[in-house]
């Protein structure tokens, strides 16, 4: 699946679980421990935060790809990264599209957002670029000039979101939920993932149904379609009550 696709679907995966998620505590009264993650999520500042970190969190997984274009969001900071994660993940569609891999890369992150506010800054402000990169800012070829339009307008946005002093609370939940569309997403392709990672079977869909990636039905059907409800969420939940 294309990252653009991959970035929708965790946009929409966002807009969508959100206002249940928030309603959680008061729905279950024993989900205590959710109150203070979920409690400004909905606000217009925090949702767009949570909407641009799980699209970026969406395009997570394919950091295990060295050459592909979000490798290069960054310039050489994102490649070394992906080179990493390539390492240590055992190759493309390996250990990074997995159940385990969204759990862990959560909880991580959720521990970030409670106690470590570089650590934090740093993870959203990756996520932020792929969410970027991710909807096509950048420049076909030109990698370095590329990679600073990304840097500036990643850092424009993180400084507008800080300044309406968004909290990131719900960060490791976003993040969990950003990985599992994307191996949603890839599952619905032809090569399918490893969801049960460490165990090595593949899930695709049967009969050969599986999405051909960056072929027309992705690129002509599901990449609009996702957009406009992306759109259509995004208008839904900001606008007025009484408009
Ligand atoms: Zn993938």
């Amino acid at each position: 699946m294309m990252g653009h696709t991959h970035a929708l679907s965790g946009a929409t995966a966002w807009l969508l679980l959100a206002p249940g998620l928030a309603a959680l505590p008061a729905a279950t009264g024993s989900a205590a421990d959710l109150t203070p993650v979920v409690a400004n999520m909905l606000s217009p500042a925090e949702l767009i935060a949570g909407t641009l970190v799980c699209a970026g969190a969406a395009m997570l997984p394919d950091l295990d790809h060295p050459h592909a274009t979000i490798a290069q969001t960054f310039g050489p900071a994102t490649w070394v990264l992906a080179k990493a994660f390539n390492w240590a993940s055992g190759g493309h569609r390996h250990a990074t599209h997995s159940l385990l891999f969204a759990v862990v890369a959560g909880l991580g992150s959720h521990m970030l957002a409670g106690r470590y506010p570089v650590g934090r800054d740093i993870v959203v402000i990756l996520m932020i670029g792929l969410a970027l990169r991710a909807i096509g800012i950048g420049i076909p070829g030109r990698t370095i000039t590329s990679a600073l339009v990304n840097i500036g307008l990643t850092a424009g946005t993180f400084l507008m979101l800080h300044s309406r002093e968004v909290q990131y609370l719900w960060l490791g939940l976003a993040i969990a939920i950003g990985c599992l569309a994307h191996v949603v997403g890839d599952c619905l392709t032809e090569r399918g993932c490893p969801v049960l990672w460490p165990l090595k079977h593949r899930w695709v869909l049967p009969y050969r149904i599986g999405i051909k990636t960056g072929r027309a039905f992705e690129v002509k059907i599901l990449g609009p379609v996702l957009s406009v409800v992306v759109i259509g969420l995004f208008a839904a939940r900001l606008m007025p009550a009484s408009l």
